[in-house]
């Protein structure tokens, strides 16, 4: 089977090249490398008259002409392509925000001139936390080079109050562009924990409900697209103060959210009103517990607390499943920047060659999966493993080093063989 010798990208559409002994190169590598040749170089930039292959990046400060034809190269599938690079599993999460990333930049660069006004479409990531959610919004943007910011809805309250004014993730993403302001109407803005500012039920408080409903409105008013003055450096706004106006019209919003117990709402829908696993008979619908997320309608939102409008403007919904032992083990390993590999790099530099074997990897996989909080754990699992050898590591110099199983669950202490000089050299 053909596939490409750098990603291992098996679609063979996408893979353009064929060399000598049976190797390949795809689209996306191509595109890659040469990224990396052309970078901070003239020759980046778009030639119109060229049929070559040019930049990949969005230069969103050139003019909107430029940036089309640049942005024609990309695709979905390429999209997804730079994902399956870096994050593992999440295919359906994958398919879906490559194609509101496509149809975002689509509509933004190659809107064509018939009297039709495409809306624009935010997206909204569900799924529990660690699961990868982060990662593929960073993982695009870098693609793109575009400015992203990332923000905590928890952080956010209504203008007035204690807290942080919503217009100040604007400020954020002005200073994440290196104050470019036009570059920052066309960069991304990632919301996180957006199911913690749930609207309060009528019955909770009394108090106003200042960092839920009034920090959704707030969010709306930015998300929808509008001109918005920001205090450049952050901060309250006070009357004294230069502003900057930004124009979200073009800017992307992604919510995410772990929605925890959402999938009961859900449940409780698809069997028609009974709990499931209770007095469930046949003509129900059978309900699967697993993932049932996938199966998420805007009506359960609400009845959760987010407000309609605010749903109405989050019209893509990726769902992110809950990491498995198998991804998690695949986390651990395969991604650009899988834990492993980082931790092979920082050994080689003191001429460590650091191996796990597969009891090791599962070992600490099944530690991540105990701790619930999906992904986000394996860096502190492999802090705690390798501290000790680390501690020692300027001193083992041209020595190899195994981790097992036994070494992850504390029950005995690394061995550390000197290497055999002769063959390293
Ligand atoms: P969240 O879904 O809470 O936003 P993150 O994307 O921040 O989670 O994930 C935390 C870390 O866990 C990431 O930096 C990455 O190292 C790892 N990770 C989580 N999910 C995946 C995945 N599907 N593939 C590869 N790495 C992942």
């Amino acid at each position: 089977m053909e596939v490409c010798s750098f990603c291992k990208d098996k679609k063979k559409e996408n893979l353009i090249i064929s060399g000598y002994d049976n190797s390949h190169i795809c689209y996306s590598c191509i595109s890659a490398s040469h990224n990396i040749i052309f970078a901070n170089s003239e020759d980046a930039l778009v030639n119109e008259d060229s049929d070559t292959l040019n930049s990949y990046s969005l230069d969103v400060s050139n003019d909107a002409k430029n940036s089309a034809n640049t942005f024609d190269k990309f695709t979905p599938k390429t999209l997804t392509s730079i994902l399956d690079q870096h994050v593992i599993g999440q295919d359906r999460a994958k398919k879906s925000f490559a194609v509101g990333v496509y149809n975002h930049y689509k509509r933004i660069f190659r809107q064509k001139d018939n009297n039709v006004n495409i809306s624009k479409s935010n997206i909204l990531f569900l799924g529990p936390t660690g699961s990868g959610k982060t990662l593929m919004v960073q993982t695009l943007a870098d693609y793109l080079d575009v400015p992203l910011a990332i923000s905590d809805a928890t952080s956010l309250t209504e203008a007035g109050y204690v807290g942080e004014d919503v217009e100040n993730v604007l400020t954020k993403l002005v200073q994440m562009a290196d104050g470019d302001v036009s570059k920052a109407e066309k960069g991304i803005i990632f919301i996180d924990e957006i199911d913690k500012i749930a609207r309060m039920s009528e019955n909770k408080s009394i108090t106003r409900d200042v960092s839920g409903e009034g920090v959704q409105q707030a969010l709306l008013k930015i998300i929808e697209g509008s001109i918005v003055n920001i205090s450049p450096k952050g901060g309250r706004k006070h009357p004294n103060q230069d502003f900057t106006k930004i124009d979200t019209t073009n800017i992307l919003f992604i919510c995410g959210g772990a929605f925890e117990h959402l999938n009961k709402t859900i449940s409780h829908r698809l069997s028609g009103g009974n709990i499931v696993g209770f007095s469930r008979n046949n003509d129900k619908r059978e309900v699967e517990e697993t993932n049932i997320l996938h199966n998420v309608e805007p009506d359960d939102l609400i009845s959760y607390g987010i407000i309609p409008e605010l749903i109405g403007r989050l019209h893509i919904t990726s769902v992110f499943n809950e990491i498995d032992l198998n991804s998690m083990i695949k986390i651990l390993k395969e991604p650009k920047n899988a834990i492993i590999k980082q931790y092979q790099a920082l050994f080689e530099i003191d001429d460590v060659e650091l191996s796990f074997t597969s009891g090791a990897i599962s070992s600490i996989a099944s530690l991540a999966i105990k701790r619930k909080t999906g992904a986000r754990g394996l860096r502190s699992i492999m802090e705690d493993i390798m501290m000790d050898i680390m501690y020692d590591l300027p001193e083992l110099a041209n020595s190899s080093i195994v981790i097992t199983k036994s070494i992850v669950e504390k029950k005995t202490s690394a061995v550390i063989k000197k290497l055999d000089m002769q063959k390293i050299a």
